[in-house]
């Protein structure tokens, strides 16, 4: 395939190259060249058969990337508003979550992933429940995504639900190299320490990486200094967590000392802006992150706290929330978030991931900048940032097959999938015990 006379956008120093094609090969970029030299003798080289896309008036940018997510929540979306943290599991989420089939997180992986699409994200770090189910609706959707099976390591039932998590890696890593396993203990707070050196011992001996959430709350930083005399961070790292490749979701109540003991050792943070602010919290955690070098991803967390995945929207929650929490509009500039869009890539594990270059993975976005408003463009990237739509995501392609196009999926049915949904979050309503989902 052949992207035809495209502009490409450079999120990691704002720069734009005007007029390329750009050359699809094996699931990757194979070459990027001006369009003046490939227009014309280029068009006739091309292969009988080559699909070649005309891309003159759009941008081009790799996929984006979500770093942390609970996908299959989407069933949950809207259920448990304006509330604390607490009584948001405990007397929302959790009722819902006791009635949930394995078909159920199929089918909510599914809706999940058709969003994510249609808002340009094309690779997403998922850490849930029953993810054979939630394996078999990246397969079907066509988007990237890394797999962790979560694991409380206490609890009624533990041991089980953690020899399915481990049963799950064996099966399925390696099966479809667009999709990638991990470990996912839950975190230090409901985890006890014993379990998450078990956890990641098995990491260290199967080649895994882990995906765990820390600090989101500044109580969780309080009960960890009183009982443990330790932060959360470096709970994780005495237990043998906190190693090259684990993803961290959240972080946000990380001290500096914990910020430099996540880049020492080699580990990233999901930063997901929108639970944070949706909770009443606000921290400088970004400024700091970005301040210590750290490798920061963006993530939505799951729909049933952040209600939405798209990752422009996080990206422009996190300008936002960092400007607050410092009070300081030069903090979290363009040039400084944009790039965590694509960052959650390489953090995962894939290699040149949101690069536009010969031999990257070719998951890309192209985006219509003629919506109103994209326009005027003093700043393209400013646009991006601060005004964008998601109706500006005009085509995604994931591993150089395209399953958006012009706004729409071209391998999903969005008819099913609501009906799906609908009669999901109806069951679950009666599941458990109450209706409506939510008291107003
Ligand atoms: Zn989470």
């Amino acid at each position: 395939m052949i992207l035809r006379g495209v502009t490409l956008l450079d999120f990691r120093d704002l720069t734009r190259r005007p007029g390329m094609d750009v050359h699809l090969q094996g699931g990757r970029i194979r070459r990027i060249v001006p369009a003046e030299a490939g227009s014309g003798p280029a068009a006739e080289a091309a292969p009988p058969g080559e699909e070649v896309l005309d891309c003159a008036s759009l941008y081009l940018l790799p996929g984006l990337v979500n770093t942390h997510s609970h996908t299959a929540m989407t069933l949950l979306r809207g259920a448990a508003e304006d509330c604390y943290e607490e009584e948001w599991f405990n007397r929302h989420i959790w009722r819902y979550e006791r009635a949930l089939r394995p078909e159920d997180v199929y089918w909510g992986t599914l809706l999940g992933a058709a969003e994510m699409l249609l808002a340009g994200v094309t690779f997403v770090a998922d850490h849930y429940f029953h993810m054979d189910r939630a394996w078999e609706a990246y397969r079907h959707s066509g988007m990237r995504a890394d797999l962790a099976w979560a694991a409380f390591g206490t609890g009624q039932g533990w041991e089980r639900q953690w020899a399915q998590a481990l049963e799950f890696t064996r099966a399925f890593a390696g099966r479809d190299g667009r999709l990638t396993v991990s470990l996912g203990p839950h975190s230090p707070y409901i985890c006890p320490e014993s379990f998450l050196r078990t956890a990641a011992e098995a990491a260290a001996g199967l080649a895994l990486k882990l995906h765990i959430h820390v600090s989101e709350e500044a109580n969780q930083l309080r009960r960890s200094l009183a009982e443990k005399g330790c932060t959360p961070v470096e709970v994780l790292d005495r237990t043998g967590i906190l190693r090259p490749g684990t993803v961290l979701a959240h972080a946000f109540w990380a001290t500096d000392h914990d910020l430099s003991l996540i880049r020492e050792r080699g580990a990233g943070v999901a930063h997901c802006p929108k639970t944070y602010m949706k909770f009443g919290d606000v921290c400088d955690f970004l400024p700091r992150a970005l301040n210590a070098g750290l490798a920061v991803g963006l993530g939505t967390d799951g729909p049933g706290s952040g209600n939405s995945l798209g990752i422009f929207e996080a990206a422009r929650d996190a300008a936002l929330l960092a400007k607050v929490a410092r009070r300081d509009p030069h903090q979290a500039r363009v040039a400084e978030v944009l790039p965590l869009c694509h960052r959650g890539g390489e953090l995962l594990g894939i290699t040149r991931y949101g690069r536009l270059e010969d031999g990257a993975p070719a998951d890309l976005v192209l985006l219509d900048p003629r919506e109103p408003a994209m326009q005027p463009e003093h700043d393209v990237f400013a646009n991006i940032l601060y005004s964008l739509g998601e109706r500006s995501v005009h085509t995604v392609i994931v591993e150089g097959r395209v399953l958006v196009r012009e706004g729409r999926l071209l391998h999903l049915d969005l008819e099913e999938l609501r009906r799906k949904a609908g009669e999901i979050a109806a069951r679950l309503v009666r599941a458990a015990g109450r209706a409506p989902m939510q008291n107003y």
